[in-house]
């Protein structure tokens, strides 16, 4: 191996969670997979294939770019979706290419019929409603000129979807306005329908969406952290476990993080470790550098407290994380080695580390700290 770390993501645990997803989205809804942010750090190259070839059709991205990558990596030209930002010229060969977007403002609705009538092909559009999470989306003062441009323009976009986001699903102290949300949402589909017009999806829930208020399923989902086997916040878990029998947590991380012992040495008492004086030895104590930092997405603020595996034991991080490097405390383990395996994310011997365990410790979510990991490592699937 020459790379300081490289990550493993596993094919039998990525095939439980699609069978977890199955079971409570049902036959009626469109699973849609949600690769934004590369693919959750899980790089998006690496998890196309591995998520078609388990049978998945459709997938959401965040941007033109992301869109493009996965056009590159899939196989089966699977249903491609931007929710959000296109490069001005890449509409063109989005259109061109049969790539669902979102619409929510008059100034890509006009620019989706321009090309698609230059283009003599279809735009494929996933009208946007802004409900009440107030980021993108369509008002309802403009509901009225949204009917007239769409009905004028038929012949040019073909209607894929009308859509909403819930504004923090995972959290039941938002549930006041997210069932305002979805109250709106439901008012605007018959409104719609009353226009005659038919889209042939509708959609608005995420993972939480999907697990906290089934009855917003309708006929297609977007569902990214419980693909990938983490839950969406800790309540979302307790919330969904608290109504079952079976209290085993259902999904399956994918991801392992590892990388190996770069050196290691004694440092007698009294010495501080690393830079400045954030850490001092309080015994002699032996120490491993280990060739992973925060340039390669360890958060800094798991200084002195981040956990990782070596020899099948939790070692503690000690002083700063640096930029391509950190030290752990190895005392414990004399027979530790230069070369030895260390898992920062995963499982070593009957112990894991679980992104959910330091997030916690450094305050950041699991979304955040997945998209962190450096898109740079190697990923490599496992069985
Ligand atoms: C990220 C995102 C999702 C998926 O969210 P998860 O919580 O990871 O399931 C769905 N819809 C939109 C618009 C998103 O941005």
């Amino acid at each position: 191996m020459n790379r300081n770390s490289y990550i493993e993501i596993s094919k039998s645990a990525y095939h439980k969670n699609l069978a977890f997803i199955k079971k409570l989205i049902g036959d009626q809804s469109l699973f849609s997979s949600v690769v934004k942010g590369n693919a959750y750090g899980h790089g998006i190259e690496s998890f196309i294939p591995l998520a078609e070839s388990a049978g998945v059709r459709h997938f959401s991205v965040f941007d033109s770019h992301e869109a493009l990558r996965v056009k590159k990596a899939s196989k089966d030209d699977p249903g491609l979706m931007i929710m959000g930002w296109i490069a001005p010229d890449s509409f063109e060969w989005i259109i061109q290419s049969g790539i669902e977007f979102f619409v929510f403002d008059f100034e890509r609705l006009k620019i989706a019929v321009e090309l698609a009538k230059k283009l003599r092909k279809k735009a494929r559009i996933h009208l946007e409603i802004e409900t009440g999470m107030n980021r993108t989306g369509f008002q309802e003062i403009m509901f009225r000129d949204v009917f007239q441009l769409l009905e004028r323009n038929q012949a040019f976009i073909e209607l894929m979807g009308i859509c909403t986001h819930l504004a923090g699903a995972e959290n039941i102290a938002n549930h006041y306005r997210l069932m305002k949300q979805i109250r709106f949402f439901n008012e605007f589909i018959r409104d719609f329908r009353n226009h005659g017009f038919s889209p042939r999806y509708i959609h608005a829930a995420c993972s939480a969406g999907v697990i906290n208020y089934p009855e917003i399923k309708y006929n297609m989902v977007r569902i990214g952290i419980l693909q990938y086997g983490f839950w969406p916040s800790r309540e979302t878990l307790v919330q969904y476990i608290g109504k079952k029998t079976d209290r085993n947590d259902p999904l399956h991380r994918i991801i392992q993080w590892k990388t190996e012992i770069m050196d290691t040495k004694w440092v007698g008492t009294g010495e501080f470790i690393g830079y400045g004086t954030s850490y001092m030895a309080e015994q002699d104590t032996r120490i491993a550098s280990i060739p992973v930092g925060y340039a390669h997405g360890y958060s800094r603020s798991l200084s002195n407290t981040g956990r990782v595996l070596v020899n099948g034991q939790r070692m503690g991080v000690i002083g700063m994380v640096n930029m391509n490097m950190m030290v752990i405390d190895i005392t414990s383990i004399p027979g530790a080695k230069t070369g030895d395996e260390v898992v920062i994310i995963g499982n070593q011997g009957d112990l894991s580390v679980s992104v959910a365990s330091f997030s916690e410790l450094s305050n950041q979510l699991n979304y955040e700290m997945l998209t962190r990991i450096s898109s740079d490592i190697p990923r490599k699937i496992i069985e």
